[in-house]
């Protein structure tokens, strides 16, 4: 529904595998001090002095992870970095380099893969990260993008899921939902447009939510401002799957339990109108919808007054020792378990 039709189609086999990497990398820059080599030899060299390394790995596949009826090549390759750089931000480091490796089939002509790998180079401008490797390849069917992101930090500064303890706050970057419900209306479109293809879908009441689908931003601003806060945080995770499955890798990975305050929980107006409009409810959408790419972490109770009124933090709620268990405490102050899917204890019947 959002293709152009006006799209020149080079083949991919008038230039080469080689050609082609070289085509798709030729205007990257190198950013980075750590940056020794980046593409151009065997493999890369970086150089990390005496700081530890962070490396992370995500496979998107079409399909699975991705529709192209309405994810914009560029867009794709946006949100194939970023949600690589979140969990680099999640261990409390820096994001550095990043590496990319596509398989695609015979039905993208190259203009296809110069729009994806615009969205990659746009990323990691912004990002300030350097692409130092990568592979083609052919695929039978569908493209595959699996993006390596490395990231370096001080020893002391990594922050892991297991450090949570008894009345740490349980603390969440950002607004959570929005990513679900963006996707919720491009699939109502997409129907739509199956059976009209004229019909040119008018989404200007829903840009947040669909933005926050198409091209989510990871959180490279809260380490940053965690430091210049003078706060470490006990433990931290990115949200890719949903408030609960996070709280509950935290729980497990920090032997605590939880209590998460229905709500504190925090929403974008355009998510409860949305809810409203869907006929979801809201808190299950931000306990299982997933794809926010927010930060959620505990402080020690004592760190308190630093994040006090910042407007990026939200404390939804505190953990208790393990055999209490993991609890949503609802806004009628009923305490319902935390499951992975939150999705069936939450309906509303
Ligand atoms: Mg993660």
């Amino acid at each position: 529904m959002l293709e152009d039709k006006n799209q020149e189609r080079t083949s991919l086999s008038e230039l080469g595998e080689f050609g082609l990497i070289e085509h798709l990398t030729k205007n990257f820059t190198i950013k980075r001090e750590s940056t020794v080599k980046g593409i151009g030899d065997d493999a890369a060299v970086l150089d990390f002095k005496d700081r530890k390394t962070v490396v992370t790995n995500d496979l998107l596949v079409e399909g699975v992870h991705f529709d192209l009826a309405y994810m914009p090549l560029r867009h794709l390759g946006y949100k194939a970095v970023m949600v690589n750089l979140s969990d680099i931000y999640a261990m409390n480091a820096t994001a550095t380099q990043i590496t990319v490796s596509i398989a695609v089939s015979n039905r993208f002509p190259l203009e296809a893969l110069e729009e994806l790998y615009a969205g990659i180079s746009h990323a990691c401008e912004l990002y300030q990260v350097d692409l130092v490797g990568g592979d083609t390849t052919s695929s039978g069917k569908g493209l595959l993008i699996s993006v390596t992101a490395i990231g370096e930090a001080g020893a002391e500064d990594l922050v892991y899921r297991s450090g949570a303890k008894p009345n740490d706050l349980l603390v969440v970057t950002g607004d959570l939902g929005a990513a679900y419900m963006g996707l919720q209306v491009l699939e109502r479109e997409k129907e739509v447009f199956k059976v009209n293809p004229n019909n040119q879908p008018d989404l200007s009441m829903y840009t947040y939510i669909v933005e926050r689908q198409l091209k989510p931003e990871a959180r490279k601003d809260i380490p940053v401002l965690l430091k210049q806060l003078g706060v470490k945080p006990t433990s931290m995770i990115d949200i890719s799957d949903g408030l609960s499955s996070e709280i509950i890798h935290i729980c497990k990975q920090s032997a605590v339990g939880c209590n998460l305050h229905e709500d504190k929980i925090p929403l974008d107006p355009q998510v409860i109108s949305s809810c409203e409009e869907f006929d979801i409810n809201s808190t299950t959408v931000a306990l299982s919808g997933g794809e926010d790419y927010e930060l959620l972490f505990t402080i020690d109770q004592e760190d308190y007054p630093r994040i006090k009124g910042n407007p990026n933090l939200s404390i939804i709620g505190y953990m208790t020792p393990e055999n209490e268990g993991k609890h949503l405490i609802t806004r009628a102050n009923t305490a319902i378990p935390i499951t992975a899917r939150g999705w069936n204890a939450l309906k509303d019947d």
